[in-house]
């Protein structure tokens, strides 16, 4: 099952605020994240897709079946909200079952089936218990059992973890991706947390003010960021302005740097992106783009010690990471230095 979303714009009745000009596909048995800042139209994504929301202009589609008049519970979708949304008076199991109850498969069958998914998820002993009797990590598997349980054509996950304490979250990641690829289910994730959808996705698509900035895999969104608004979203990293003074060569005022400039002219103002694991501390005198300044702030991370590199002239310190904090100079490769065009 594949889901095609094609040139899909919406707006909210008298506003100008939704989604414009939206395309992306899920490939079958594929996981996407869709990220972006808060408003960015995620959440008017994952109702159009599920029908909750309609109206919109473009084509959504699964398996090529186009859905737009579709009603929510003919498109045959499965849906994990950050809120669970259990059923409290109905035991674990017969939560699990009861989308099959609604398709009139027969109470035999579907509590098998819904066994099954229990054991599938871990929670094959809870069968019998009260929704309420269980942990929030516990609750959120029961309704990822759920959603499995119609043999869903597409998987839509709302936040699904965010409502969770960091430790339960990290090893419900985890479950939840194996699981999802045991299913080989077609899967739409949303999420503000840029992290979980780099760990857990095939693809990530970035969202900001209702339009697509960028669909890729977790280390293309990461090293080749489209765009800076793409770039100061995912991951760490530190953005300043430049000019291109000749070829490969930039010059950010304070220092000049080598680059890969490519064809652009020079005089072209562009932006740098550097990652904090790019910057080198201390390197030997003679280091190609070899910068001198003085450690600012630092925080230590365990393995790791992530620091503000401070550079006279620089409009912001570089923002580090090594295992041991630079004291006198810092130095990028010229290869680690991304350029964002404007
Ligand atoms: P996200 O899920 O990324 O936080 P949303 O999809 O909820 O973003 O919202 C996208 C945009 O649409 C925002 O500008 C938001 O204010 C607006 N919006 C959301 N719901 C409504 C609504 N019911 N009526 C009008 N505007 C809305």
């Amino acid at each position: 099952m594949s889901l095609l979303l094609d040139t899909v714009s919406y707006n909210y009745p008298g506003s100008t605020h939704g989604l414009h000009e939206v395309s992306l596909d899920v490939r079958t048995g594929e996981l996407v994240a869709v990220i972006g800042p808060s408003g960015s139209g995620k959440s008017t994504l994952l109702k159009l897709v599920s029908g909750l929301e309609t109206g919109h202009t473009g084509r959504i589609a699964l398996d090529g079946e186009d859905m737009s008049r579709t009603p929510v519970h003919r498109r045959h979708i499965g849906m994990v909200f950050q809120s669970y949304a259990l059923f409290p008076h109905l035991s674990v199991l017969d939560n699990v079952a009861y989308g099959l109850k609604l398709r009139k498969v027969a109470t035999a069958e579907r509590r098998q089936r819904a066994q099954v998914l229990l054991d599938t998820v871990g929670l094959g002993e809870y069968a019998r218990r009260a929704v309420a009797q269980l942990s929030g990590g516990q609750q959120q598997r029961v309704a990822l059992a759920r959603a499995l349980a119609i043999d869903p054509r597409a998987l839509l996950l709302d936040e699904p973890l965010s409502a969770l304490d960091a430790g339960v979250r990290g090893h419900l990641r985890d479950q939840i991706r194996a699981i999802q690829q045991r299913f080989g289910a077609t899967t739409l994730l949303v999420t503000h947390d840029q992290e979980e959808a780099l760990a857990m996705a095939d693809r990530v698509a970035m969202l900001k003010d209702g339009r697509l900035l960028q669909i890729a895999t977790p280390r293309e969104i990461y090293e080749e960021p489209a765009s800076r608004a793409v770039a100061e979203f995912v991951g760490l990293s530190t953005i300043l302005p430049a000019k291109v003074a000749d070829l490969n060569k930039l010059d950010l005022g304070f220092a000049q740097l080598a680059a890969p400039t490519g064809m652009r002219a020079p005089g072209t103002a562009l932006h740098v992106l550097v990652r904090p694991e790019h910057i080198a501390a201390d390197p030997a005198p003679g280091t190609p783009n070899r910068i001198a300044g003085r450690c600012g702030a630092q925080r230590y991370l365990g393995s790791l010690t992530r620091y503000d590199f401070e550079v006279p002239g620089a409009p912001r310190p570089f923002l580090a990471e090594s295992a041991r904090p630079a004291t006198e100079a810092i130095a990028i490769a010229p290869e680690h230095l991304r350029l964002l065009d404007h």
